[in-house]
């Protein structure tokens, strides 16, 4: 199968009908970057800053946030990095941070894009690491945990401010900044229109956006498989930002984990999306399933049991008997 997989890498990312699907990485350290290449993916979709923080002694420093950052810009060839702002308190803490408190929710509480906004001085170092480490390149960057579009605003104000200190202080700027969200909190939902007016690019990610709009912990063991991601909630709720997109000509990526399984991918195409990121173990399988997809015949099976009335339909048995019919 491995070998298989290699052998696929060269091959253009197209469905049999001709339907163009970006297959990007998640990635998050360094050691991950040689995957790019032999993977096949296009760029990296996600990269999760907050691994440097976790596996560090003490809060990295701005030369070390900087220095990984060039790294991966540079082994990445070209190739487009989207990276995620600090994504810290929840499940991902820090030993060394004294400043966090328990919390009875963490999942819902002081974490990720909230604690950039309180404690700027931690984004503006990161921010300041990326501008220098972007510099003459493409920098796109996302804020992770985005509630209200107004945070998306002071995130993206505090960027600018960056911009303009380092430019007065004579260091050369990024050739373009593509700023954007993270889509995981359910009330972004409904901000789509404002949302999409403002930012570059977004990125769904699915294993909050699931947990906090079927209140499952993404992290119990009892609630593990309890609700289903290719359910008919969920599958509309990701039609209904993909749409969104669309109309609002915003780029669109779906990060979270079902990106990387064959079933859920095939899905997620038969929604609309149109790139994913996910898993290096994952680019092989889910571009095997992409070459042999006829996407137009499976929206037609697909989105009439999205419409209202059909809730004895299961559609995960239906998605796996068409994914063996395709071969
Ligand atoms: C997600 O929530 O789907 C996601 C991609 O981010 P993380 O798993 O790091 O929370
Ligand atoms: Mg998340």
């Amino acid at each position: 199968k491995q070998a298989q997989y290699r052998r696929l890498k060269s091959r253009p990312s197209i469905s049999k009908d001709g339907q163009h699907v970006q297959l990007l990485l998640n990635s998050g350290l360094f050691l991950d970057l040689p995957h790019l290449e032999d993977s096949g993916a296009s760029g990296i979709g996600l990269f999760r800053t907050e691994l440097q923080f976790m596996v560090a002694p003490a809060f990295p420093r701005i030369g070390e946030q900087e220095q990984l950052y060039r790294k991966v810009l540079e082994s990445a060839g070209g190739k487009p990095v989207t990276f995620r702002s600090l994504d810290i308190g929840g499940d991902k803490v820090l030993p060394y941070a004294q400043s966090f408190e328990e919390e009875e929710n963490p999942a819902m509480g002081w974490r990720a894009i909230r604690i950039g906004l309180d404690r700027p001085g931690l984004l503006r170092i990161q921010v300041r690491a990326l501008l220098k480490a972007a510099a003459g390149r493409e920098l796109r960057l996302m804020f992770p945990m985005i509630t209200d579009v107004s945070e998306f605003e002071r995130a993206q104000a505090l960027v600018e401010r960056e911009k303009a200190f380092l430019k007065r202080v004579g260091y050369e700027m990024p050739e373009t900044i593509k700023l954007g969200v993270m889509i995981e909190v359910p009330s972004l939902l409904f901000q789509l229109d404002e949302l999409f007016g403002k930012v570059h690019f977004a990125s769904v990610g699915s294993n909050d956006l699931f947990a906090f709009a079927f209140a499952s912990d993404r992290g119990n063991s009892r609630m593990a498989g309890r609700y289903d991601t290719l359910s008919r909630p969920f599958l509309r709720m990701l039609k209904l930002i993909q749409d969104k997109a669309i109309e609002h000509h915003v780029p669109l990526t779906l990060c979270g984990e079902i990106s990387g399984k064959p079933i859920e991918a095939m899905a997620l195409i038969g929604l609309g999306y149109r790139s994913i990121s996910m898993s290096s173990s994952s680019v092989g399988p889910v571009k095997s399933m992409l070459l042999e997809l006829d996407v137009a015949k499976l929206r037609t099976r697909l989105l009439p049991r999205l419409e209202p009335g059909r809730t004895q339909d299961d559609i995960r048995k239906m998605l796996k008997a068409f994914a063996e019919e395709q071969g």
